[in-house]
């Protein structure tokens, strides 16, 4: 059995980092502690925040360019429209952790969005071989949409789409990459370690009783 140890980079400056997909947990920043319903991108500061621990923002350049855009009408408005695209790719992964397929409207909402943000990669030379990766240099706060809508798609036309799965004990959700394909929980940490005391419990009381 794998040991569990505390694994310090599940939270990155208020966030939940345990997804395995950008997107994915992007979903999971709307989650309930300690059993209140929580937004953990209330504004434009948040996710801020948000785009630079997930690693999608990392140039100097794109942060400070963030930081400008805090106050911006255009930056609320753009950030409204993500939080309800949020809640629509929630159905759209709940749909699909039943084995359904997403809504048509959702996909073609999507394809709207793609051709409006495409997005755009570019070719470096990285240790002597030449490695594509998406470019993310946006100018304005709606061309922002592109990586989401991106990761989005990547994760509709998942291959094994039957590996995106809610935790067993809450609202998170993420894709299974274990190899055997058997996580139940968010992370062990929070729920999986919970739940197993709550059975044994369970169990040692239900002994006692028959016993
Ligand atoms: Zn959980």
């Amino acid at each position: 059995m794998r040991t569990v140890t505390q694994e310090p980079d599940e939270w990155v400056d208020g966030f939940l980092f345990v997804a395995n997909r950008s997107i994915l947990d992007f979903l999971n920043t709307k989650l309930v502690l300690a059993q209140v319903p929580t937004e953990l991108l209330p504004d434009f500061s948040a996710l801020e925040r948000w785009l630079i621990a997930s690693g999608i923002v990392r140039s100097a350049k794109t942060k400070s360019l963030l930081r400008s855009w805090r106050h911006l009408p255009e930056a609320a408005v753009f950030l409204k429209g993500l939080i309800a695209f949020r809640e629509r790719l929630r159905d759209a992964v709940l749909r699909m952790e039943v084995g359904l397929v997403p809504s048509d409207e959702f996909l073609q909402e999507i394809n709207t969005g793609l051709v409006q943000h495409p997005p755009v990669t570019a070719l470096h030379r990285r240790e002597g071989k030449v490695v594509r990766e998406s470019l993310f240099d946006p100018k304005r706060p709606a061309d922002l949409w592109a990586s989401f809508l991106n990761e989005a798609a990547d994760l509709l036309s998942e291959p094994e789409s039957h590996r995106i799965r809610q935790c067993e004990a809450c609202v998170v959700h993420f894709l299974d990459t274990s190899r055997k394909g058997s996580r139940r929980w968010c992370s062990m940490n929070l729920c999986g370690n919970k739940r197993k005391v709550a059975a044994y419990q369970r169990r040692k009381r239900d002994n006692a009783s028959v016993g």
